[in-house]
């Protein structure tokens, strides 16, 4: 069973759908049981939604794009 730290490393994978179909499961049984993964999960989901329509949209701030690349990664705009 992984554990919090894993699981949130694993996130990104997660979330651009990369991780093994085990891997996957991991993370799906961590977070069926741990509410305060179940979170950041969602608020990353939500976050890299938001940033899309609004970087596709035009409306960020110069330099809060690296910003967040510096945080999240290069692949948080691309599309899977
Ligand atoms: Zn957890």
């Amino acid at each position: 069973m992984a554990d919090c730290q894993e699981t949130l490393n694993e996130l990104d994978r997660f979330l651009d759908s990369e991780l093994s179909p085990g891997d996957k499961e991991e993370i799906m049984g961590h977070l069926s049981v741990c509410t305060d993964c179940q979170g950041a999960f969602q608020f990353h989901a939500e976050l890299r939604e938001v940033v899309k329509k609004k970087a596709l949209a035009d409306e960020l701030p110069d330099g809060f794009l690296d910003r967040l690349k510096n945080c999240f990664g290069d692949q948080i705009l691309d599309d899977h």
